[in-house]
């Protein structure tokens, strides 16, 4: 009897895993709770890697799909003390290794990839437990229930599914983006545009280390600007600001960045969007837990941390991973989840403590962060 996998979410990874099953011959239904495709700004740009995102992509047999979106010249890379000082600029010579693409574009190929209906949109997940026979039955918010062999946790930070298989819950990493965009930058924002340049800009003050306090953004399509002030500042600083009140809480966080050059704090201060506040959570370090029949997780269901430019890459391989195992033991659904997770946990393990490393060298020491090999010489 064909294996049907029921995936909790049509995130990067649910899909990913869809995908791969799909081209294995391979039925999944994905249940998502946006209303639809286009419920949510699907914003920001990934930068997909040839070790884990694009093998994905191999894996579920979409790479032209994937060179169609990518977006050109988007792997420069500019590094500017908060005086404004250039202390790194390099550009996009076409040799990179981690084209950049738009994460709604990504989402949407995967999408198309699938037969229609797969993906039943509206369908949000308010609990999971597991029968007397072994399988696992899904409640939806609407009171719809459905029972399945394989129950896949594709549903993020705050999934449903993790519970069948471990106590553990995301905390709070003592660090909050605030996210701002700034629209149509070559003719409405010219002296952003030449700031960012045309892709990544990472700013941080050399007296700021400890702070952990730093200014990232992105050149993304349109010629949008998608700038994020990192804070490490507890969330209740962030509770005291009115974010409702689109001014107020520019000129909070704009406070924080005093004296930083104009054109910088320009990205806080010249956003057309009221500042948003996006806290970092984490889950453990070497998340895991004991073989459950029938389930398992995928993505930031299974290993959230702190953002390194990794964890959506991540989601993808473990939904690709996933998929091949059962498509390479179809009639053993417990050979292919012990076959995926032996190598999930070391790999999510790892993946997790440099994380945490990269997080805190970017917020210590950007220079040394970006050039690593001119600071030992
Ligand atoms: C600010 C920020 C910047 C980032 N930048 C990068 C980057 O540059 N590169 C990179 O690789 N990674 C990046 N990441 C990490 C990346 O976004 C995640 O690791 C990745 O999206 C995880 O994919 P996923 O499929 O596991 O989960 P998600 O993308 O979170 O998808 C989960 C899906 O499940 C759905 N869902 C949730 N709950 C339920 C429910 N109860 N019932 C049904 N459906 C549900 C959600 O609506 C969603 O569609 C960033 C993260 C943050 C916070």
């Amino acid at each position: 009897m064909t294996t049907h996998v029921t995936i909790i979410g049509a995130g990067l990874g649910g899909l990913t895993l869809a995908r791969v099953l799909h081209v294995n011959g391979i039925p999944a239904t994905v249940y998502e709770a946006e209303p639809s495709p286009m419920a949510r700004l699907q914003g920001g740009m990934l930068d997909i890697h040839d070790y884990n995102g694009q093998l994905a992509l191999q894996a579920a047999d979409l790479m032209d799909e994937f060179r169609a979106i990518i977006l050109e010249g988007r792997q420069a890379t500019r590094v500017l003390d908060r005086d404004g000082t250039v202390l790194m600029d390099e550009p996009d010579d076409g040799t990179g290794s981690r084209p950049e693409v738009q994460r709604g574009e990504l989402r949407q190929i995967l999408l198309d990839s699938l037969p229609a209906g797969t993906v039943r949109w509206g369908h949000k997940v308010s609990g999971t437990r597991t029968l007397d026979d072994g399988r696992h039955e899904v409640t939806f918010a609407d009171g719809g229930i459905v029972v399945t062999n394989l129950l896949v946790g594709a549903d993020g930070a705050w999934s449903r599914v993790r519970p069948l298989l471990s106590d553990a819950t995301p905390e709070y990493f003592g660090r909050s983006f605030v996210e701002t965009y700034l629209y149509d930058s070559e003719t409405r924002h010219p002296t952003s545009a030449k700031t960012v340049g045309s892709g990544s800009l990472f700013v941080l003050a050399s007296d700021s280390g400890a702070s952990g306090k730093w200014i990232g953004a992105h050149r993304e399509s349109g010629e949008t600007l998608h700038a994020y002030m990192t804070l490490a500042k507890p969330l209740d600083w962030f509770d005291g600001i009115d974010f409702t009140d689109a001014a107020a809480a520019t000129a909070r966080i704009a406070a924080e960045f005093e004296g930083w050059a104009p054109e910088i704090t320009a990205l806080i201060t010249d956003s057309d969007t009221a500042p948003m506040v996006r806290p970092l959570n984490s889950l453990p370090i070497g998340h895991r837990w004991d073989r459950v029949p029938g389930a398992t997780l995928v993505g930031d269901a299974a290993h959230l941390s702190p953002p390194d430019g990794e964890g959506a890459n991540l989601a993808m391989q473990d939904g690709a991973e996933l998929g091949q195992a059962v498509a390479a033991h179809p009639d053993d659904i417990e050979a292919a989840l012990t076959a995926y997770e032996a190598a999930l946990f070391p790999r999510s393990a790892a993946a997790a403590t440099a994380a945490v490393a990269t997080n805190d060298a970017i917020g210590q020491d950007l220079i040394g962060f970006f050039t690593p090999d001119e600071q030992t010489a």
